[in-house]
């Protein structure tokens, strides 16, 4: 998508050859209207798909995912990181991999909130190795629910993520896609 990666290249901070800092428009301070503009693009893309529930995960992928639930005209559900294993039954939960902080948390989402009636489109912001997204879809599979594919704003293609979730056979739509960057020369988008 030409305006986010227009965005990208104007604001996006490459902080080294693996993270790119977005918090300018994207992760801090947020473009609601380019955020609008991007849901409207995924609603282009999964106009077929009949989605009425929108999952993402705490705490990034929620501005994103909220407004694309108002595109789609449906929930928006988000994965709450919980501080210790949920053994009263009333959550669908899975362990989650931080790209950012390296270190291992648990994810939930209430079974009120996620079931076999959902056609679900998971949002999130980067992807980078895979792990919020496969954590995501663990859930959607635990619910029973219908996984339509994922919407993604920045995917870095030179990570593992997006080939190992593709090759298991889901959509992954994603609006800017880097195929490489570096602080020096900059940032290569792949179409
Ligand atoms: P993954 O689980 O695919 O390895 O990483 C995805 C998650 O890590 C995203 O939800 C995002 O919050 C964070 N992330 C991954 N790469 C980057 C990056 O380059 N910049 C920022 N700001 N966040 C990232």
């Amino acid at each position: 998508m030409r305006l986010l990666e227009e965005r990208i290249i104007k604001d996006g901070l490459v902080l080294s050859d693996e993270v790119l800092k977005v918090d300018s428009f994207l992760n801090h301070q947020i473009d609601v209207r380019l955020l609008a503009e991007m849901a409207k693009e995924w609603k282009r893309r999964f106009s077929s798909d009949q989605v009425n529930k929108i999952l993402t995960i705490e705490a990034s992928g929620i501005a994103i995912a909220c407004i694309a639930a108002e595109i789609f005209d449906c929930p928006l559900v988000f994965a709450k990181k919980a501080l210790t294993r949920n053994i009263a039954g009333a959550f669908f939960q899975t362990s989650v991999t931080s790209f950012t902080h390296e270190t291992v948390y648990e994810v939930i989402v209430s079974k009120r909130f996620l079931g076999p009636d959902d056609r679900v489109l998971i949002i999130d912001d980067f992807l980078a190795n895979g792990a919020a997204l496969t954590g995501l879809v663990k859930l959607v599979k635990q619910a029973g629910a219908t996984l339509v594919g994922c919407g993604i704003a920045i995917e870095k293609s030179f990570q593992k993520g997006g080939d190992r979730l593709r090759k298991e056979g889901i959509r992954i739509e994603s609006l800017a896609r880097i195929r490489s960057m570096n602080q020096d020369s900059g940032i290569e988008f792949e179409h």
